[in-house]
């Protein structure tokens, strides 16, 4: 093989990286999908990472620091860098289940007291909530969706969630999205009332940057998000932020835990891992570890996010899209509001066909495929340049 080289390539066609690699690069209207490689990161997030490369630092203190950036970010009393949302829920779950117990931790996914249910909501089931059940939890469906699956009407009750509360269980997931019932509110008060954790999984619900804080306000006691869609961090990087004495349990559990106990002395913002009795081994989240690269991208993108202007973000994604339009010509193109607004092309049944063209072309293009099933094909633009949206915009000139 050629040797590999990764000088800094033209903005259009990103890295030579890929060239020498012989993988063709893709323009991504679907959005930071991680089967398409997330997003495209900004280059003071990547200087970050290429800074914090140069050297080696303890991997607590480095948490540490994290801990501060995100406590002022989201308001939450504790904080750490995961490598993904989906991380985020392993470790949050895993934290639920074992606590600050050291016996405990080490003998994850297994739970010999059996205390490890989750009570979670039937229509708030998803792909993702897969990693409750890798940290050793058992899922407890609750509730009938007929909201989706009958008269329109009805879904679970928060009164059938606190009737599947027993002496197995260890907390409640919920998935944050606007159509999730019943409120993260009364789901949290009845928690609160049996002395349960509420795990929410908040991975895609930024923007609007004030839903940061939003889920510890209304009562959640650990929150997830992802660190590679919209706050623009590294692909493998994600926050789980909340009560502090579950993120200090979390983090001992990510970890490598290869130290001496007669040095091991956890920094101020994880004091409750001074209470331990001992040091437990390698945790379940040693194999979704974080290096010190994601860590420092993740916190210069998280601070970037927090302090960007809502307007103008929403200005740049709408120019995106504007590009597109105006290089498309046509009237069958609309912006489609939204938290990220989108183009929206009407094509109706031979919506697959032509999504399949678009990927098939040279650059592959691959748009949202979210309402194909309505004749809808939809251009993301967050993971989009100015280039990328003038290049799709000539295609669909040619596609029509
Ligand atoms: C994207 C997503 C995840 C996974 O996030 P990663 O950062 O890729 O691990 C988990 N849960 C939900 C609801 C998501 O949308």
């Amino acid at each position: 093989m050629r040797r590999l080289r990764a000088r800094p390539g033209n903005g259009a066609s990103g890295g030579v990286i890929y060239e020498t690699l012989g993988v063709p690069t893709l323009i991504n209207a679907a959005g930071t999908v991680t089967r398409l490689s997330g997003g495209i990161m900004a280059p003071e997030v990547a200087e970050a990472m290429r800074q914090a490369s140069l050297a080696c630092v303890d991997m607590v203190q480095l948490q540490a620091a994290a801990c501060r950036v995100i406590r002022e970010a989201t308001g939450a009393p504790a904080g750490i860098v995961t490598s993904g949302a989906s991380a985020a829920v392993l470790l949050g779950a895993a934290a639920c289940l074992a606590g600050l117990d050291p016996g405990r931790m080490n003998r994850l996914p297994e739970v010999p007291d059996g205390r490890r249910a989750f009570v979670v909501v039937r229509s708030q089931r998803n792909m993702y909530d897969r990693a409750l059940v890798v940290a050793g939890a058992r899922i407890v469906e609750v509730g009938i969706p007929d909201r989706y699956s009958g008269p329109g009407v009805r879904d679970a009750a928060a009164w059938e969630i606190e009737e599947a509360i027993g002496p197995d269980t260890a907390g409640i997931y919920y998935l944050a999205q606007a159509q999730s019932r019943p409120a993260l509110r009364d789901v949290a008060s009845i928690a609160r009332r049996h002395g349960l954790p509420v795990l929410v999984d908040a991975a895609a619900q930024l923007p609007p940057a004030c839903n940061l804080k939003r889920y510890l306000d209304e009562g959640a006691d650990l929150v997830c998000f992802s660190g590679g869609k919209a706050i623009g961090g590294p692909q493998s990087s994600g926050i789980l932020c909340g009560r502090a004495d579950l993120v200090a349990s979390a983090l001992l559990q990510m970890l490598d835990l290869d130290v001496d106990p007669e040095t091991w002395s956890p920094p101020a913002e994880f004091a409750a891992l001074a209470q331990l009795r001992g040091l437990p081994h390698h945790g379940i989240g040693r194999s979704c570890k974080v290096g010190k690269e994601e860590i420092a991208g993740l916190l210069v993108a998280l601070q970037r996010f927090a302090a960007a202007d809502p307007a103008a973000r929403r200005e740049s994604w709408r120019a995106i899209l504007q590009t597109i339009m105006d290089a498309a010509g046509g009237d069958d193109l609309r912006i489609a509001s939204g938290p990220v607004p989108m183009l929206a092309w009407d094509v109706g049944p031979a919506a697959r066909g032509l999504a399949a063209r678009l990927l098939a072309g040279q650059p592959s293009i691959a748009c949202n495929m979210g309402r194909a099933d309505d004749g809808v094909l939809l251009f993301h633009p967050m993971a989009l340049t100015p280039a990328h949206a003038h290049e799709i915009g000539l295609r669909l000139r040619t596609l029509r």
